[in-house]
């Protein structure tokens, strides 16, 4: 067990939907967090990750800083979501094991694993086969992520960890229509489409492939349960371990925001990989399982969304 109270905590990537809300979760914890603006310090530099944290000296460390993008921004940015993501947490890490840092955690995600890894995915069927092509930059980064944290750990005994989520939504998330995610870019669209009288809504590819989606605010739990909880060489899942398809999964953001219309399929656009629910069997048996249900996620998804719309990043 390790208590987070009275410990200087830095959330790298404070801005991003993930650090926002292991941020707001710290508020509950008696610590101090530390965050510094993307215009002070660039993370993929070396020399200055370094130098920061050796002026701040954080005793703990959530790694949420990353390059993050969906099905098109991944396949489309490959060099951008491999250099910067591998930089991110070279930097981090080392400079961790050099400021002394007692505890990190790394966030991944669950496209680590082989396309056609048998589901629900374990954590033990990393680097058993060919990743999902459209998402293979940012996979490759995040498993030396996670080979960095175990190396670190038998090399200099530092404890670090790091936690595999699947795909997150939530208050924060990034509304562009082309980069973002699944959730971000439909509920935009619906919201439009009905604001517009439109007829319908395109989804991309056939709405068969099937996602597990959890709420931001149950992963920032996640990650502060396991900081204090949690002190393995593996990598651990984070996830509900229930999925739906992108068709329902539509139909019932389409619900929510109340569009009438019809909901078309573009099969010209990529499906990705058909299924990736991950098996949270190790994270229960520590004693966490998540509690939003993804109906009432979506509604407060859509109620932060009415009231940010207009100042949202992507527009
Ligand atoms: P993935 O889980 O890494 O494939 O990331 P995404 O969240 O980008 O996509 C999830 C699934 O939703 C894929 O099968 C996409 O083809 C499908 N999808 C349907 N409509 C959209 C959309 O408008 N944007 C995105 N990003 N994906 C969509």
């Amino acid at each position: 067990m390790y208590s987070l109270k009275g410990k200087r905590v830095w959330v790298a990537g404070h801005r991003g939907m993930v650090g926002q809300a292991i941020a707001r979760r710290l508020e509950r914890e008696e610590c101090t967090v530390l965050t510094v603006a993307r215009s002070e310090l660039d993370l993929t530099r070396q020399a200055e990750v370094e130098d920061w944290m050796a002026q701040q000296r954080p005793q703990a460390v959530f790694v949420a800083a990353a390059k993050v993008g969906g099905i098109y921004a991944n396949d489309s940015l490959p060099a951008t979501f491999l250099y910067d993501n591998l930089a991110i947490e070279q930097n981090i890490i080392e400079g961790a094991r050099r400021a002394e840092v007692e505890k990190l955690l790394l966030l991944g995600s669950s496209c680590i694993y082989p396309r056609d890894a048998s589901q629900p995915m374990v954590e033990e069927a990393l680097l058993t086969g060919p990743l999902e092509s459209t998402n293979q930059w940012y996979a490759i980064a995040k498993i030396s992520g996670i080979m960095l944290c175990r190396a670190y750990r038998r090399q200099y005994g530092s404890d670090f960890i790091s936690a595999m989520p699947t795909n997150v939504y939530g208050p924060g998330d990034n509304f562009h229509p082309e980069y973002s995610h699944v959730p971000a870019a439909l509920l935009r669209r619906f919201h439009e489409a009905k604001n517009a009288g439109a007829e319908s809504v395109t989804v991309w590819g056939t709405g068969r492939p099937m996602r597990e989606f959890l709420y931001v605010d149950d992963l920032a739990d996640a990650c502060v349960f396991l900081m204090e909880n949690y002190s393995e060489e593996h990598h651990i899942n984070v996830g509900t371990g229930r999925d739906i398809s992108i068709g329902e999964f539509a139909a019932t953001i389409r619900e929510i925001v109340g569009f009438p219309g019809e909901i078309v399929f573009d099969t010209s656009r990529p499906d990705g990989t058909p299924r990736k629910l991950l098996d949270v069997s190790a994270l229960c048996s520590l004693g966490w399982s998540a509690q939003t249900s993804l109906r009432s996620g979506l509604e407060a998804y859509y109620e932060w969304f009415l009231k940010n719309h207009g100042q949202l990043r992507g527009n």
